[in-house]
């Protein structure tokens, strides 16, 4: 009898093998490629919707592989579809492309020293969010995925998604004008994937969040209006510098009294005041102006609210005026909870149980997030970090610096999402 049982037990594991493919040697072949790729694209970076030779060479990649391609999506946004053998769902992949205007500070061969011009200032270009490893990588899974059509059940859309950090003033760019675009229409992508490499997290490590996971940016302005008086004669006056300064006060309440923290996380700052001439005159009026993050829709409706009720009525308490506006930058980079089940268990065959870590929410943002809006998507954390470093330089600065040993991790993780999100049924 338990011979019985040992063998059925084996024939379901062959089974269940089977539905795994054997990738191995092509991963072999483009662990290479894809550390040459990064280092071209580092040694070579753009700034926000100014991306022409990156969209180029990754067009020219994806032509080589018999992808359909699309060019000038969202100004320099490359997309590529790529349809498996048999029919089915589609799922959508996306990398950030675009470089900072950030100067380069380290010894390695391939260190950018690229200039160019940002706002009137000439500036260093540097890839210093890692957005060359996601082009890379994503670069070397269509590859992978192009050799294996055959095991594609439905159509996989790579999305080369320019101006992540937002495009210059006055122009439109990044991820909100690919929705714009229709990038995830005709064919209707029915979930996305995406990665960021993290300067802090140990290679072969990824780290998620179901969930918010970083959060929405918004902006806010609030405009008081006193009335303008001799110092030295306050009583004849409105100070809205006074005012200010409740104002402020009040806000901050909003996050420490009324906002559920065991729930998400929530900030408000106000990061400018302009107020005043000198040091003998009340002012007639004062400018704020701020950023909210949250990472729950609810949390985000609340906080808005309050805001709008409590700066009028504070003003007005002191026998002033005030208004407030408050605009969206990013929205709420939501995992949805569903998919990140489903998807749990392919993370963790690639890359090991051991090596797949919770990450806190992240009060930065990410226009990922104007994807997730629209469909059901999963973005992750992938390690740069060279083991037994002490010291990692943060993302935006100019020693930042990422182990390539840890892109095939990426490479690997988004290939196998794919076709095992593809094999699901519904
Ligand atoms: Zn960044
Ligand atoms: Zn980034």
């Amino acid at each position: 009898m338990n011979k019985l049982l040992a063998t059925i037990a084996f024939l379901l594991g062959g089974i269940l093998m089977a539905q795994v493919p054997d990738l191995s040697g092509d991963y072999e072949l483009i662990e290479g490629k894809v550390i040459e790729w990064r280092r071209e694209i580092h040694q070579n970076p753009e700034l926000s919707n100014r991306e022409f030779k990156t969209a180029d060479k990754i067009a020219a990649h994806l032509n080589s592989l018999d992808i359909q391609v699309q060019t000038g999506v969202a100004h320099t946004g490359v997309v590529g579809i790529l349809k498996g053998d048999q029919p089915g769902k589609v799922v959508a992949l996306r990398a950030d492309i675009d470089a900072l205007p950030v100067t380069e500070r380290n010894d390695l061969a391939f260190k950018s020293t690229i200039t160019s011009q940002f706002l009137g200032e000439n500036v260093g270009v540097m890839h210093a969010c890692g957005h060359d490893t996601h082009t890379a990588i994503l670069m070397g899974v269509a590859e992978v995925l192009s050799k294996n059509k055959d095991k594609i059940k439905g159509t996989v859309k790579f999305i080369f998604q320019p101006a992540e950090e937002g495009a210059p003033p006055g122009e439109e760019g990044g991820a909100l004008l690919m929705v714009k675009e229709g990038v995830l229409k005709n064919p209707d992508v029915d979930a996305i994937f995406g990665l960021h490499i993290k300067s802090e997290i140990p290679i072969k490590v990824i780290r998620y969040k179901s969930g918010g996971t970083m959060a929405a940016a918004q902006r806010f302005v609030i405009n008081v209006k006193g009335k303008q008086s001799h110092g030295s004669q306050p009583w004849l006056g409105i100070d809205p510098i006074l005012i200010s300064a409740k104002i402020i006060d009040g806000l901050q309440t909003i996050i420490s009294r009324e906002s559920d923290l065991t729930n998400e996380a929530a900030v408000i700052t106000v990061g400018k005041i302009k107020s005043g001439v000198r040091f003998n005159i009340i002012p007639e009026s004062a400018e704020m102006i701020g950023t909210i993050r949250t990472l729950d829709y609810n949390m985000q409706e609340m906080i808005n609210r309050r805001m709008e009720e409590m700066v009028p009525a504070i003003a007005k308490a002191y026998g002033g005026d005030a208004s407030i506006e408050i605009h969206t930058t990013t929205a709420i980079t939501y995992n949805d909870p569903d998919l990140v089940t489903k998807m749990l268990p392919t993370m963790q065959r690639v890359a090991g149980n051991e090596n797949i870590q919770i990450q806190k929410a992240i009060t930065g943002a990410e226009d990922f997030s104007y994807f997730q809006q629209q469909v059901p998507g999963f973005f992750f954390f992938l390690g740069g970090m060279t083991p037994g470093t002490t010291e990692s330089f943060p993302h935006h600065t100019p020693d930042f610096i990422i182990d390539d040993s840890g892109l095939i991790l990426g490479v690997k993780t988004l290939t196998e999402m794919s076709l095992d999100y593809l094999n699901m049924g519904d």
